[in-house]
């Protein structure tokens, strides 16, 4: 029997038996609108207005690389990654991009030489982030190329590997693997937050990339930032971005810098004067309550199985805290091939194992849905089993 927390709404358990397995539920993408429930309590805490006549011109910081980065954002991030512990900002250039999807092509293009005879491979070890080989192939670009998995990567001279940690689609906290020297590595922490995983250690690496589409679930602000150690490079992710679209929206920017700030303020308030839960206190809640309500739909029969994770001390929660994936990397055991078209035959839609260089006895399910969509999948994955 499912015992539903009472943070997860009454309402959306109590919908009629027919009416729950006839809609289609869609956990294919990753959009975070789990979140809005504690943005809306946060009431006008991250309300901006912006007058006519503000943010006009194109430039922000001519005192910055990155000339288009709006001086309150950059503060703000530097200033969370101080208050979580996630990120050594010292000695890096903030570079802002239309979220971090723009920041990684910019990357894969500032990591590239024009001078080079053949593109430089772009591997990532599998299951990868789905977007990466068509980031790296939809232009058919004379600089990069994907490889594929960098597990079975064996070609010399110069390469590009994205280490993705904890990773999308399964979790797990990842290094880099390919481990030669001639490696470039952009190392995707979009899910480097104490929600989802025990921060274990400040990252300290040449180029790293973050975005408040997981971190504090703006997806739609579509913002996104880079910390990189190489000025040049720094300086060749600005370009690209100066070529793509001339800087980002100062407006989304301004609006990010706010989202930050009453997330770090809700940290500090929450240690210093006991005030309310931290933004990421609630959130690691609300993924905790979700994921026991999924391994106990899961264990509820034999038809699937879900990665086994142990815990770890977290810096900045300051507790043993479990890893709680974004997403749900959910196995078919026995005769089912196709996880998904399984799935979809009880209208949930995920994305196949395929699509990440593995099996399609795998698929990736959204655990950052609205409380009504996650409760009928947990409804569903418990039916299907009876
Ligand atoms: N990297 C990873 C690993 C992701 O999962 C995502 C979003 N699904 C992105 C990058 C892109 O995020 P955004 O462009 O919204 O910042």
């Amino acid at each position: 029997r499912l015992v539903i927390p009472s943070t997860i709404s009454a309402n959306s358990t109590r919908k009629d038996h027919a009416g729950v397995m006839d809609k289609i539920i869609n956990l294919d993408h990753g959009d975070p609108t789990m979140y809005e429930r504690y943005w809306r309590q946060m009431g006008d805490k991250t309300t901006i207005i912006i007058p006519g006549w503000q943010s006009m011109s194109y430039f922000s910081d001519p005192t910055s690389i990155c000339w288009f980065l709006e001086p309150e954002f950059s503060k703000e991030v530097v200033r969370l990654h101080n208050v979580v512990g996630n990120a050594v900002t010292q000695g890096r250039h903030v570079v802002v991009g239309t979220g971090s999807s723009q920041l990684i092509l910019a990357a894969l293009y500032a990591l590239s030489s024009p001078h080079a005879t053949e593109p430089i491979s772009v591997v990532s070890a599998v299951p990868y982030y789905s977007s990466y080989p068509s980031m790296a192939d939809f232009q058919k670009s004379g600089l990069y190329k994907w490889a594929g998995d960098a597990e079975s990567f064996n070609k010399d001279g110069p390469y590009i590997e994205l280490v993705t940690s904890p990773n999308n689609p399964d979790g797990y906290t990842r290094k880099s693997v390919v481990n030669r020297n001639q490696g470039l590595l952009i190392h995707d922490l979009a899910y480097y937050w104490p929600q989802y995983t025990p921060i274990l250690f400040a990252s300290d690496y040449d180029l790293t990339l973050f975005t408040v589409s997981k971190s504090t679930g703006h997806a739609g602000t579509r913002i996104g930032w880079a910390l990189v150690k190489d000025p040049e490079v720094a300086k060749k992710m600005t370009k690209f971005i100066e070529l793509n679209t001339i800087g980002v929206s100062k407006d989304s920017q301004l609006r990010a810098a706010k989202v930050l700030k009453a997330v770090s303020d809700s940290c500090e308030e929450e240690y210093s004067q006991g005030g309310e839960e931290s933004f990421f206190k609630y959130s690691y809640k609300a993924l905790e309550q979700r994921w026991k309500l999924l391994r106990v739909a899961v264990d509820s029969g034999g038809l699937f199985s879900l990665p086994k994770f142990s815990s770890a001390f977290c810096t900045f929660l300051n507790q043993e805290s479990e890893i709680q994936p974004a997403f749900a990397w959910l196995k078919c055991e026995g005769d089912i091939e196709d996880c998904g078209s399984f799935l979809r035959g009880h209208k949930i839609l995920t994305r196949s194992g395929e699509q990440f260089g593995a099996s399609p006895k795998y698929v990736r399910i959204s655990m950052l849905d609205t409380d009504e969509h996650f409760m009928q999948l947990i409804y569903r994955l418990t039916t299907i089993q009876k």
